[in-house]
């Protein structure tokens, strides 16, 4: 054995005790038995501690004293009444049975930023959840040749160097269960609304491998967004990844939110993580929710700009565990992540601070996995594994339209397809923003609901040719008949796909717009009028015709008879609404 063995005591043992603690070691260790030595430390308050091959046993007061802190710490929510409370305290410290085990501890060697250098934590292993004297937590994120560094997951005050350290055995986790819905949770899963406590029904670890490909199945069940543009476009099926990208402020979290708000009454749970968002963002948003009657299928677990960055970088993976929990029961969930670039930087910052060297745009090498390992736990999981689904909106911030920038492709790559928002758009007044040519869904045709992948069949080619056309004949004055046809339809095409926000449209109306536009049917409207009179004819056919929109909703088709009824009372609309 290299390592003396090291007794440290307030005050120097007598001969006879070193004889016995010398005795004890041969008989354990036999020809190995290691070097005594002994240090003083005044700071145990009496006893003493043993430390043998990364072991540590203690017997010393201070010991005792943070042992009984821990099981005072981890006791019941306190009582409201004083007299109650004093009883309590006063039978636990009375059955308190200090214990000596072996532990693991080490001591801090440096501390600053959320970072904390220790040795002695020999076996310590990656991701483990390391405690403090102070009761913080840490989470172990790099080891080194007799060294640790861990990342701080909660107050620094009253840590220095020197101060103590122990390994738990546990990897970091997160509380999960229904009980968690309706509330605001910070990263670590403890409650920051003024709800109280919350009683949970599990504790999953933080971090996960995602599942394998035995237990997956591919994407076909639609996961509606309300947004007309994305549903007929860029369609997301339950258990995608798709990437929601664009500058600041182009109404990316509008998006996430507007799907939020579509999801009550059709099962789907939402998580929504704030990673670095400004405190107010988070509150507007949990206010919008609450607004609508949709906060109580949501939890907004949420790491704002003012918390540590190694909060916000676990933020992500404990939603996710908390998502995991509802797939396992076969529940279906919907994660924003809002936003990944802000958590990147997170990650950056914690990197450098760790002192691991800096790669491209001083990320660090592994940001890429950083992102993969998270996006990855989003799928559809067969019967046997719960069968349910985590479909993950990563949200990403771009720089002046710049989606070729390391981070923005980096998640890209990893997504099942992307909703390009640009500016320019979003300031001419086409609200989503959405540029349809840039966006695109993978997987998510497979579960598109026939009644839109019918009636949206030509709706991007239609664009497509009224971007091309319009970008020629801008200058030009006279144009044939068939161009200007073209023009029109596609000036009415992108009119109706303006949205106004908190406004989800259900399938069935959907359709019918669909229907209605591109066919065709709207060309002879005024482009001007063309919201207001086509939210008149979705009043008008609810009203009188409300077994079309009803058949469309539960089948999930537009058939032939019901696209006939469309026709007519569109003609009989039109009369009636352009005419006045
Ligand atoms: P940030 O980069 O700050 O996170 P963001 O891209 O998430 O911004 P939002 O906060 O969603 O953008 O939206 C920015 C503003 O645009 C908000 O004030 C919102 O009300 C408005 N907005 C977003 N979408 C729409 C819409 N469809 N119709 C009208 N206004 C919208
Ligand atoms: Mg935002």
């Amino acid at each position: 054995m290299s390592k003396p063995c090291v007794l440290t005591c307030t005050k120097r043992p007598d001969r006879a005790h070193q004889e016995r603690l010398m005795a004890f070691l041969r008989r354990r260790y036999g020809g190995l038995a290691p070097e005594l030595e002994i240090r003083l430390d005044p700071e145990l308050l009496g006893g003493f501690t043993l430390t043998v091959d990364g072991y540590t046993y203690d017997c010393s007061v201070r010991g005792r004293m943070r042992q009984m802190g821990d099981a005072l710490r981890s006791g019941e929510v306190p009582p409201d009444n004083p007299e109650e409370l004093v009883e309590n305290l006063r039978r636990e410290i009375g059955d308190f049975q200090p214990k000596v085990e072996a532990m693991e501890l080490g001591t801090v060697l440096e501390i600053g930023d959320g970072i904390v250098t220790a040795d002695g934590l020999d076996r310590a292993a990656y991701g483990e959840l390391v405690r403090f004297e102070n009761g913080a937590e840490g989470m172990v994120m790099d080891l080194r040749k007799d060294q640790v560094g861990i990342i701080l997951l909660g107050s620094e005050e009253g840590l220095g160097e020197g101060s103590q350290v122990r390994r738990t055995g546990r990897t970091v986790e997160v509380p999960v269960g229904e009980a968690l819905l309706g509330r605001v949770v910070n990263a670590l899963g403890e409650p920051i609304d003024d709800r109280g406590p919350i009683q949970a029904a599990d504790c999953y670890p933080v971090e996960r491998e995602a599942g394998g490909v035995i237990t997956r199945e591919p994407v076909t069940v639609p996961l509606q967004t309300g947004i007309l543009a994305i549903d007929a476009m860029v369609p997301i099926g339950r258990g995608q990844r798709e990437l929601i990208v664009g500058d600041r402020q182009t109404g990316k979290t509008a998006i996430a939110v507007d799907t939020m708000l579509n999801q009550k009454d059709t099962g789907v749970l939402c998580i929504y993580v704030a990673i670095g968002q400004k405190a107010s963002s988070v509150a507007r948003v949990q206010q919008t929710l609450k607004q609508h009657g949709a906060m109580d299928h949501c939890i907004i677990v949420s790491a704002c700009a003012g918390e540590s960055h190694s909060l916000q970088y676990i933020a992500p993976y404990a939603a996710t565990a908390m998502g995991e929990y509802f797939m396992e029961r076969g529940k279906d969930v919907l994660i924003v992540y809002d936003d990944l670039s802000k958590h990147a930087v997170a990650y950056r910052t914690l990197s450098l601070l760790l002192k691991r060297s800096p790669g491209r745009e001083a990320y660090p090498g592994d940001v890429f996995y950083l992102h993969s390992r998270l996006l990855e736990r989003a799928c559809r999981v067969t019967k046997e594994y719960g069968g349910g689904s985590i479909t993950a909106l990563p949200i990403i911030e771009t720089q002046a339209g710049d989606v070729s920038a390391y981070i923005p492709t980096n998640v890209i790559s990893i997504t099942d397809g992307q909703i390009y928002l640009e500016t320019n758009l979003f300031f001419s007044g086409q609200r989503p923003a959405i540029n349809v040519g840039l966006s695109v869904s993978r997987v998510g045709g497979a579960a598109q609901t026939k009644a839109i992948k019918k009636t949206a069949g030509t709706l991007r080619i239609d664009l497509a040719r009224f971007r091309e056309l319009e970008v020629f004949t801008q200058f030009s004055s006279d144009l044939d008949k068939a161009t200007q046809q073209t023009l029109d339809h596609g000036g009415r095409l992108l009119e109706l796909l303006k949205q106004p926000l908190y406004h989800p449209l259900p399938v069935s109306r959907q359709a019918v717009l669909l229907y209605i536009a591109t066919q065709g049917l709207l060309d002879d409207v005024p482009v001007e009028q063309i919201r207001p009179f086509a939210e008149g004819f979705l009043e008008k056919l609810a009203a009188d015709h409300a077994g079309v929109l009803d058949g469309i909703q539960e089948t999930g088709a537009l058939s032939g008879v019901a696209a006939e009824a469309i026709r007519e009372a569109l003609a009989e609309y039109k009369g009636s609404a352009l005419q006045a």
